[in-house]
């Protein structure tokens, strides 16, 4: 294994090897998340201030930052210490004052002293048309060594650490920066513009312009880009890890694939056919498949992934799904059977539920090769599920994995091949993000002839109405999901709220009619209901989001969403993907408490607008903005602090492709661009990555 480079030592040292940092600081510093003095470097300023250089005061506006030259005329010293002291000074064209409260006389006459001129700067203001600067940030010598700068960097700061001390130790550490190769590409560093590492944090600390914080700042750039490249970097790492080991080279005749497809009532749409094949050609190559298949709900995941599985089946071994629920494993065991059946493959499930001879037969199946294809839970992970020869396996993902635990799925066989399935329908940068390591298949069309849904916004106090109608398509034939929120103070309130909810609906709807189901109901129990509601005999599912409502019920064709407000655009997006399978007409209601606040009404409008789900999670993106922790739970994405939202929209793919493309030349890191570019891992902490290099 490598070590940290001499150079930058440094930079990883003790924060209170650091000038003026001492224990408590140190505590306050954990605010900014600045840990080693490294992390003080990537404590950007968020604002450039302009200290706007004039000759005189005369005719600047208002609250004008401004630095001046005057000349020190008298001291008006007031008695109280609470009224203001002032000082008479004169620029090149006029007197004004400088105020001080609370200010110490003696300090002031040092610091100002009668007839010698000086350099202030502040906010200038005006008290009954009396130019004035309230407490100057600056006041220097004509000619001291360290001047006034024109433009100066504001940076975020927390308690008991001030802009003096921020700016004082970064500059600090300016001065010491080590001399490091560059790790990024000529040619790209030349179309960008961007400076050196060296020169860019110098840039971003001491900004030359006031747009030296904005997103189109060279500097802010190519560290942003340093940023994003060391983490393609390590995903990269991690996927050609994947990909060394070796896999199975399947012989896929496609015999079986054949009869499948004579059995499917559909035709694949264009998306399908191209993902398909991407997952066949994977299993078909010695190289392991480390694949991402991105798919909007009700997109035909499922029949595509089955069709990998079959292929691996041609060639003579075993396939897996891992499904996030029982529900859902169930419900893929029932829709591929049939399928399975006419192609003469042997599917299984295999749940938390199955116990004793049951499940032990299952086992036995398993590693005797009895089994084709395993659906299951999580249960298909557990260490006594052993294959005969397990060549694929499919995770259809709810929850998220991050990258070391798909590295872990890929354990269950030798040279496992492995597609993880989505509906998360994210920008393909922020994709590039969570899962970069993975190659990428995507099906952004749906198939034809799904009737759009229809999707209204109505407020909570009209819920009665909305009960009526209800009932009145019920009468018709409709079926429909209530999906109740989730409280989060309370568990218990949840439940209670869910429950009263269903009585209450019962008591309108009738006795049999209406269902609740919830997360803390037995798999037995849950797998009834759901039983009843797919055959028709329940009419309205209530339901709490712990539930996942990711069923396939084409009849059902209402969902009503309570408290939407409370929930994401891209949940309300799921949720309202379990409507719209069928060939009636579809209608989601999303209720909302009243007032509700414009930013709110706008987030809720755009599935009014859309059931594209790329676009959603655009909109839903760009309307949280910049601003947004993007390290959000929700979004599952790692942590940047040096590239916001908007730069890795601009920066990501790029920096995809750069690692890629260098780790295709450079695999182990051993050129001299390899060596620069190992520093950069060091320096972005990516230290795990450097030791996937040398372990090999
Ligand atoms: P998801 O991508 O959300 O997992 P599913 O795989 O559950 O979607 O598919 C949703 C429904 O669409 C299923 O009933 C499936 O049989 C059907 N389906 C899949 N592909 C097509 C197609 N090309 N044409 C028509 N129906 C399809
Ligand atoms: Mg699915």
């Amino acid at each position: 294994m490598g070590t940290r480079p001499k150079e930058i030592f440094h930079l990883f040292g003790d924060l209170n090897n650091l000038s003026g940092i001492g224990p408590k600081t140190i505590i306050n510093l954990k605010n900014l998340s600045i840990e080693k003095p490294r992390d003080f470097l990537f404590n950007l300023p968020f604002s450039v201030l302009d200290r706007l250089p004039v000759k005189s005061v005369r005719g600047v506006a208002s609250s004008q930052i401004v630095t001046v030259e005057v000349l020190v005329k008298a001291h008006k010293f007031s008695r109280s210490r609470a009224s203001a002291y002032r000082v008479n000074v004169q620029d090149a064209e006029i007197g004004f004052q400088l105020v001080f409260f609370n200010a110490r006389k003696e300090y002031l006459e040092s610091l100002l002293p009668i007839g010698e001129r000086r350099v202030i700067s502040g906010k200038l203001e005006f008290y009954e048309d009396v130019p004035q600067i309230v407490h100057p940030h600056h006041v220097k010598k004509i000619n001291d060594e360290k001047p006034i700068f024109r433009f100066e960097p504001v940076y975020p700061l927390t308690s008991g650490v001030s802009q003096k001390l921020m700016s004082g130790t970064i500059n600090g550490l300016l001065e010491n920066l080590p001399k490091l190769d560059e790790w990024i590409d000529d040619e790209l560093l030349k179309i960008k513009g961007w400076p050196s590492w060296q020169d860019a944090l110098k840039n971003a600390h001491c900004p030359i312009s006031a747009e030296g914080a904005s997103l189109t700042d060279p500097a802010r750039q190519r560290l942003a880009f340093d940023e994003l490249f060391s983490h393609q970097l390590s995903l990269s790492i991690a996927r050609n890890k994947i990909k060394r080991s070796k896999g199975k080279a399947n012989t896929v005749t496609g015999i079986l694939q054949t009869k499948v497809l004579n059995n499917l009532p559909f035709k694949f749409t264009e998306d399908q056919k191209l993902s398909i094949r991407d997952i066949i050609d994977d299993l078909k190559k010695p190289e392991r498949m480390n694949r991402l298949l991105q798919g909007d709900v009700g997109s035909g995941k499922t029949i595509v992934a089955f069709l990998g599985l079959i292929a691996v089946v041609e060639a003579g071994g075993q396939g897996a799904i891992m499904a996030p629920t029982e529900i859902l494993a169930r419900q893929h065991f029932e829709t591929l059977l049939p399928l399975a059946e006419t192609a003469g493959v042997s599917l299984s499930l295999l749940t938390g539920r199955d116990r004793g001879n049951l499940r032990n037969n299952k086992l036995t199946d398993l590693k005797e090769g009895k089994t084709d294809v395993v659906i299951g839970t999580h249960a298909l992970f557990q260490a006594d599920v052993i294959f005969k020869d397990l060549r694929f396996a499919v995770v259809d993902e709810q929850h998220r994995f991050g990258v070391n635990q798909r590295l872990e799925l890929g354990k269950k066989g030798i040279g496992v091949d492995l597609l993880i399935m989505t509906a998360t329908p994210i920008p393909r940068s922020l994709a590039l993000a969570q899962y970069g390591d993975m190659d990428i298949s995507i099906i952004k069309q749906k198939p034809p002839g799904r009737k759009p849904i229809n999707t209204a916004l109505i407020s909570s106090s009209r819920i009665d109405e909305v009960v009526d109608k209800l009932k009145q398509s019920i009468a018709k034939g409709a079926q429909a999901y209530w999906v109740c929120p989730l409280i989060e103070e309370s568990e218990v309130l949840h439940y209670t709220a869910a429950e009263r909810r269903f009585e209450q609906l019962r008591a309108k709807l009738g006795e049999g009619v209406v269902e609740l189901v919830h997360g803390k109901m037995s798999s037995d129990i849950k797998d009834k209901i759901m039983d009843r509601f797919v055959s028709g005999d329940t009419k309205l599912l209530v339901a709490t989001t712990v539930i996942e409502v990711g069923v396939n019920v084409p009849s059902a064709n209402i969902m009503v969403v309570e408290n939407a407000e409370k929930f994401g655009l891209a949940q309300l997006h799921q949720l309202r993907g379990r409507v719209g399978r069928g060939t009636n007409q579809s209608t989601c209601l999303l209720l909302y408490k009243e007032p509700l606040n414009i930013s709110s009404k706008k987030r809720l409008s755009i599935l009014r607008e859309t059931e594209d789900g790329f676009k959603i999670s655009e909109v839903d993106l760009n309307l949280r903005g910049s601003g947004d922790a993007i390290g959000t739970a929700q979004s599952g994405l790692p942590r940047f602090r040096l590239a916001n939202i908007d730069m890795i929209e601009m920066l990501m793919e790029t920096a995809h492709q750069q690692a890629r493309y260098f780790l295709a030349k450079d695999p182990n890191l051993e050129t001299v661009q390899g060596k620069a570019v190992k520093n950069l891992l060091w320096l972005m902490d990516q230290d795990k990555s450097i030791r996937l290099i040398t372990v090999g």
